[in-house]
This record gives C-alpha cells, sequence and structure tokens, in this order.
C-alpha cells in the first residue's frame, strides 16, 4: 500500500511553511527531508514513538521535527542549554549579536525557541529539555526511534553526543546527522567523522543523504 504524501496535509503544508520563517540554521530542502524521515519513524512506531533532537537553537528543526510528531500523537524531545555552541560566540563565523541577553551577557536563545514553539502551537508535541547534552544523556532512560544530532560541531561535543545517545535509538530506529561534509573546505570535521564511524561500526546504514543531512537506520540491538 502506497502511502499518501505527507507533506500534502493542511496542517503540515503550513507549519512547514512556518518552518522556513523561523531563524535557525536548516536549508528547506534539508528541513524537509528531515521532516520526511521523521515522518516514517514516527509512522512506524506510532504514538508511543520518542522523537529526540540536540541542538535547539531557536526552534528551526524542531518545527520540521515536531510537524512530523504531531502527525502520530508523538513527541520530541529538544535539548540544548542555549547558550549557543563555540562558533556561536563573539568572535565567532556563527555570532549574532542580538541574542546576547543584556542582564547576563551570554547568549539565550531559550525565549526564542519558545517563541517559534508557541507560534505553531506545537508546545503539547515538542519538549524543551534545558540542560548540557551528556548530563542530560547519562541520565536519559527511554528508547530512541529517531535521533537528530545537531549540537556543538567541535570533536569534543560532537563525539560525546554520539557516545551518549547513540546507544539510545531502538534496532530499525533512526540517526540522522546535520551538517556532515565531505569536502572540509564546505565545513568542520566532526559531523562528517560520526557519520563514517557509525557507517564503519557495522551498527547503522545509510537511508539517504539531502544536502549536509544524514539519514542512517540502526541495524542491530543496542
Ligand atoms: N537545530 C538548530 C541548530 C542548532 S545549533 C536549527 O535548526 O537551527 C547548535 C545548538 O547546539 C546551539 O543552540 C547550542 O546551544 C547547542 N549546544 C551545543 N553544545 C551543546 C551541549 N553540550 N549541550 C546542549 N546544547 C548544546
Ligand atoms: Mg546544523
Amino acid at each position: 500500500m502506497r502511502t499518501p504524501d505527507p507533506t500534502s496535509d493542511p496542517r503540515t503544508t503550513s507549519l512547514l511553511a512556518l518552518a522556513r520563517t523561523v531563524r535557525g540554521f536548516m536549508p528547506d530542502d534539508e528541513g524537509l527531508a528531515l521532516f520526511k524521515a521523521a515522518d516514517a519513524a514516527a509512522r512506524a512506531a506510532g504514538a508511543s514513538a520518542v522523537l529526540l533532537e540536540v541542538g535547539s537553537w531557536c526552534g528551526k528543526s524542531a518545527t520540521y521535527l515536531g510537524a512530523a510528531a504531531e502527525r502520530h500523537g508523538a513527541v520530541l524531545f529538544s535539548v540544548d542549554h542555549h547558550h549557543g555552541s563555540e562558533e556561536n560566540q563573539a568572535g565567532w563565523d556563527y555570532f549574532e549579536a542580538d541574542l546576547v541577553d543584556p542582564v547576563d551577557g551570554r547568549l539565550n536563545t531559550l525565549p526564542h525557541f519558545q517563541r517559534a514553539l508557541a507560534q505553531a502551537h506545537l508546545e503539547e508535541t515538542v519538549v524543551g529539555v534545558l540542560g548540557h547534552s551528556v548530563t542530560v544523556a547519562r541520565h536519559w532512560g527511554t528508547p530512541i526511534d529517531f535521533l537528530f544530532i545537531d549540537g556543538g560541531h567541535g570533536d569534543e561535543p560532537a563525539w560525546a553526543d554520539y557516545h551518549g545517545w547513540t546507544p539510545h535509538v531502538k534496532p530499525r530506529g533512526t540517526l540522522a546527522i546535520h551538517d556532515v561534509f565531505e569536502d572540509p573546505a564546505d565545513g568542520g570535521r566532526p559531523p562528517y567523522d560520526l557519520y563514517c564511524h557509525a557507517l564503519s561500526s557495522g551498527r547503522f546504514t545509510e537511508v539517504s543523504a539531502t544536502g549536509s543531512l544524514r539519514v542512517l537506520e540502526r541495524t542491530e540491538a543496542p
């Protein structure tokens, strides 16, 4: 039986249109591919499906993923300390001065994330988890149907996310990794290294590639 095009539903169409306008780091073709991969995973797992992303920023990918979760009564946990990655800090390439909290001088994306979810009416589907990814992963106990890694892109945080979160992915569950660049001229190495390691470990096989997004499937029991 063919599954209907998941993007044709009016609520989904409007959420995807909204996701395009949310501030963040997700080109639309990759956002759409992310949505479709999450939709397939949530469809397979049903209402008990658990989606989790590392790296909320201002809620752009959470809107794409939340759109998929909502269709199946599933939930998306979105983990971030909301103080930005290394590359978002003053003096780095991806610094955005208006995100600095005047009270303490630190970057704070939490209000933007909250507003994005409120605007999308996704607050009952998307659960923001405020904290350091590794700390949350260490205490996490729920098997994950769909994991999206898009947190810190330095060597240390990226590998910590890989080792902390991938053991929680269910067999046949999905692992999506963002900012995977084969050519070092296009971007940093760690996400690409994670992707290569996932494949060579034999624990994951590739399902699709769209821009810098890679979608893999877990092959064996954790
Ligand atoms: N997915 C977002 C972009 C994420 S940017 C989008 O669609 O636009 C990466 C995010 O990871 C930043 O918000 C940063 O605060 C977060 N981050 C980086 N290292 C982290 C860590 N160790 N724990 C929690 N969040 C982290
Ligand atoms: Mg990214």
